[in-house]
Formats: C-alpha cells, structure tokens, sequence
C-alpha cells in the first residue's frame, strides 16, 4: 500500500510538486523560455523528489501537446503518458548505484549519438550519481563537454561531495531541500481527501512531524495508516499502531540523568539514540514539548489539559521530575535544547548538538563546587580575611545567578571539609522556624548583636541548600553576610539541623506580614521550650536594631 500510495500521487505536473518553489520557478522559466541547458545536477536528500522533478521535466520539453510560452506538460500525448508509464523510449533513466563502471558509460556514449525516436530530446537521467566510478566519471565529463545537440543530462545525487568538481562545473545546479512542515501537512489532508479515508488532524500533523519533510517517507507511513481504514476513516487508536513511538521513556532517562547530575550517563542516553537509528530532529522535538510541560506543571501546577497527549506514567513523571528543579533551572535547560535544535539540520553533526546543549547545562546551572572553590579550610571562624572575602563574593555571584537550583529532596555535595559527606537535605522553612530561638541564643554565644541582627530577620524560602531569609533593612542583611557572621549562622544552622545549609539574605517586601506570621507559628510551638520561647518572643518583632 504504501509505495502505491507514493506511485499513485506522484506529481504529473510541476504545480503538483509540493516545496522546491526556486526549483520549479527557474525550470519552468528556461522551459518556456526554450532555453533550457544540456546538463543538469540535482543534489539534496532522499525521497524528496529530484527524479519526480527530472520527469516531469523530460515530459515538459518533450511534450506533444506543449504551447509556446507554457511549461506545463499536458499528460495525455503518447509521450507524456508513455513517460508516466516507464516506457518511453527517449527517456533513459540509469541508477548508477548498480550501473556504476565504465562499460555502462560507454554504452551511454553510444547511445547518445543516435537521435531520439520519437521526440524533440534524449534525456538521461542519472540517479546517484556519485556511485559511478572515477573511469565512468571521465567517460561522461567528456560527453558532458560536447553534448549532442538532442542530449539532456539530469544528474541526481544526494552525496554532492562525492562528485568531482569537473562534473559539477558542466552541470545547472539545483539543491533540493526537505519539504515545509505546513506543506507536507496540507499536502497529506490532501491524499487523504482524495483516497476518500478520514485521519484525525492529530496523525497527520504527527507524521508530517515524523517525516521531518521527507515526502517519500510520509507517503510511506500515511500508506500504512490509511492501510488500517474500517468505514473510511481511521480513528487515533488504530493508526497510533503503526506510527513511530515518540522515545518519552528516554527522555525521562535523559532528564533523570541530568537532575541527578549523572552527566555522562545523560550523553550515553544521546548515543543511544544514534545507534537505535531514532529521529534526532523528532526525538528533540519531543524533548522540547515534554520540557515545555514540565515548566507548565511548574507554573501552574498539574492540569490534564497538558497531558492530553501522553501516557499517565510519563505524566506523573513529568510531576515527580518539575518539583526536582526550580522555575529558573528548567527554563535555561529547555533555552539550551531549544536552541540547539535548528543545528540538528545537519547530518555529519549527528547528536553533537544535544550534547553540547547537555554540558552547558552542567556548566551554568549545575557546577556550583566549581564556583564555590577555595573553601577547603575548616568552617571554623577564621581571621583570614582573603578567605572570607572570597565566601563573600561568591554569595554575592550565588545571588545573582541561577547555579545550584535544586528544590530539595536530592544530593547537595558540599566542599566544607568539616563534612564532606553527601547529604540529603531534608528541612523545611517550618523545621528552621523550630529551632530559631535556639539559633539565636547560640548566636548570642558567639556575637551578641550578631544574634541581635538575625532575629529581625525570619526565614523565606528554602531551594536546594540555600535557606533564603528576609529582612526589612539593607544593613540589616548586609551585616549577616558580613565578615565570618555568614558561616557562624551556617554552622549553628548545622548543629541544629543536621544539614548543610547556605544563607542567602534579601529585602522582603512583605516584611511585616511574614514576620509575625513566624512569631505567631513560634506561638503554636511553645511548650516544648516555654522558657527560652517566652524570652525570645518577649523581643521579637518591632525591635530596633542599630
Ligand atoms: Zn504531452
């Protein structure tokens, strides 16, 4: 079915022939015109009609029927339609792939001196035509520079680089490029329309996607889908059978591996898809919508209208994966394969691209222990002042840029050299708020107005391992990220966690709001520590610290 499906619909005329417009425009011009060339080179891709073109082109010039002025065949003389039928005497077609040597070319030369039978021109078309060898290629260079005045060469190739530069030169050429998306979807409803058998504009738009604009192989799979038609129509279900499975599972694997930080495996998912022969361009494209999903269920949370096109488990995937990282992460990550994604154009590069998009990744958003550095020394307090100037900076580098954004829940690897153990941080903005009385009485051990200056402050956020605090006052906040003051609330914060934790400080507009709502839930926790709790509420909230 599916090569009849291609045979059936094949362009009789060049207004049938879907893209290729710079092609058409100039062909058709030299043809009515009358000045067309002896040699042709038509160079591009499989399946996307160089030898459809070449036909309709030998029919054209040939045509019967043909008025001056006009290009288009008529497709009913005894030329056109023995050219339709294969058995046109003036139209020698050779595929050099199984014709490549020199006796083939000879015998070409010797047919070429005998004028067409029945027509105006003598065409030959050579279909991959770098498969010749380099004999042959000496045997038709030099027909090629003195062709008989009846003779039309079209050469078809999809390796131009194999032809030698000789070839090339004696040649008009024309690149074929994959077909437009759109056109190849419009060109589809159409046959469907035409074979009267009723596809969803789903399948359709998934096998134009598919096909990446190789006509031919949207043909082929159309055909199949067609195949399966009851009553005329082919529902969903049915034509989900034979249409390729989008690889969703390697992609929950590629971004598994890459929010564990499991680099190298993330590249091994990427040779994979080279070696399972799937679709770089199709396989990227389905990337891109399941990140895009993901930064949805980020944004607004879960919601059945964006799953409407896959499988429950990779939806609930999806979920698990979007709380791993924060907003920011996964936007820059879906930015890098978006942006790769026009270079997957060309073969030779194969999935470099995604592969580079994957070290990027690990580059901005992953190797905070890189711009961390330095900070091998014991995190007792030091009055190594360079020391702690490069702490501070890179506070300051960490608040401005989006490194180490994971949301909880994984592996923080942290240099300190107290504990370089791997860690799971396990504590919730309520756990800080649990032992902040105590935080500010051991602070209080260490530096008085220290403690004093915490305890205006009040726990925001926690992302990752940063535990974010906000204050009403730049120097308030400027005072904790001071000198030693940031790792001695660090290491106190550890003492009573049990976790590695990095401060962050930041002026919250909605100060007095969340002030008391954490004096208040310190309110709820009394009992445990009645003491200590009445004495720090006692101070808590519109204390002036100056
Ligand atoms: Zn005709």
């Amino acid at each position: 079915m599916s090569e009849t499906l291609y045979r059936k619909h094949r362009p009789q005329f060049f207004k049938e022939i879907i893209g290729q417009e710079h092609i058409k425009i100039t062909l058709q011009s030299e043809i009515e015109s009358d000045k067309t060339a002896h040699a042709y080179l038509f160079s591009g891709p499989r399946g996307i009609g160089k030898t459809t073109m070449a036909r309709i082109f030998a029919k054209s010039i040939n045509c019967k029927n043909k008025k001056d002025k006009t290009f288009e065949p008529c497709n009913e003389c005894q030329s056109c339609v023995s050219i339709t039928e294969g058995n046109n005497l003036d139209l020698i077609e050779i595929d050099a792939a199984s014709n490549r040597g020199i006796n083939e070319i000879r015998e070409l030369r010797e047919r070429i001196k005998y004028a067409p039978s029945n027509s105006k021109y003598k065409v030959f078309i050579i279909d991959e035509v770098h498969m010749l060898t380099i004999e042959a290629f000496n045997a038709l260079l030099k027909t090629l520079e003195e062709p008989p005045q009846h003779a039309v060469f079209i050469l078809a190739t999809t390796e131009l680089h194999k032809l030698p530069v000789t070839i090339i030169s004696r040649c008009e050429r024309f690149d074929f490029k994959v077909v437009d998306i759109e056109k190849l979807r419009a060109h589809l409803k159409n046959i469907c329309i035409k074979e009267k058998i009723k596809v969803s504009d789903n399948v359709i738009e998934k096998i134009a996607r598919y096909s990446q604009g190789y006509v031919r192989d949207s043909l082929s799979m159309l055909g199949q889908v067609l195949a399966l038609a009851e009553k005329n129509e082919v529902d969903d279900d049915s034509a989900s059978l034979v249409m390729p499975k989008s690889d969703f599972q390697l992609i929950v694997d590629l971004i598994d591996n890459i929010i564990s930080e499991k680099f190298d495996f993330a590249i091994r998912n990427l040779s994979i898809l080279v070696t399972d022969g799937i679709n770089l361009r199709y396989f990227t494209e389905e990337l891109i919508n399941y990140l895009r999903k993901v930064l949805l269920v980020k944004i607004s949370g879960a919601s059945e209208k964006y799953f409407f096109d896959i499988e429950k488990d990779i939806e609930e995937k999806i979920i698990v994966q979007a709380g791993k990282l924060d907003l920011e992460t996964w936007h820059g990550i879906l930015k890098e394969f978006y942006d790769v994604f026009e270079y997957l154009d060309n073969d030779g590069f194969k999935q470099l691209p995604l592969e580079m998009a994957v070290i990027s990744i690990k580059n901005k958003f992953f190797d905070e222990n890189n711009n961390q550095g330095n900070d091998d020394s014991p995190p007792t307090i030091k009055n190594d002042s360079n020391i702690q100037k490069e702490d501070q900076d890179s506070v300051k580098k960490n608040d401005k840029s989006p490194h180490f954004k994971k949301s909880g829940g994984d592996k923080i690897v942290n240099k300190k050299a107290k504990t370089t153990v791997t860690k799971d941080i396990d504590v919730s903005v309520e756990d800080v708020i649990k032992i902040w009385p105590q935080l500010l009485i051991n602070l209080k051990d260490y530096n008085h107005s220290l403690s004093a200056f915490v305890k205006v402050g009040h726990p925001l956020q926690i992302k990752g391992n940063r535990l974010n605090l906000g204050f009403k006052f730049q120097f308030h906040l400027d005072r904790i990220l001071q000198d030693e003051s940031k790792r001695i609330v660090e290491d106190i914060l550890e003492s009573l966690l049990n976790a590695q934790l990095i401060i962050g400080c930041e002026l919250d507009s909605n100060y007095e709001k969340n002030h008391e709502k954490m004096v208040s839930s310190l309110y709820k926790e009394k009992g445990e520590n009645d003491s200590v709790i009445d004495n720090l509420i006692q101070n808590f909230g519109g204390e002036v610290v100056s």
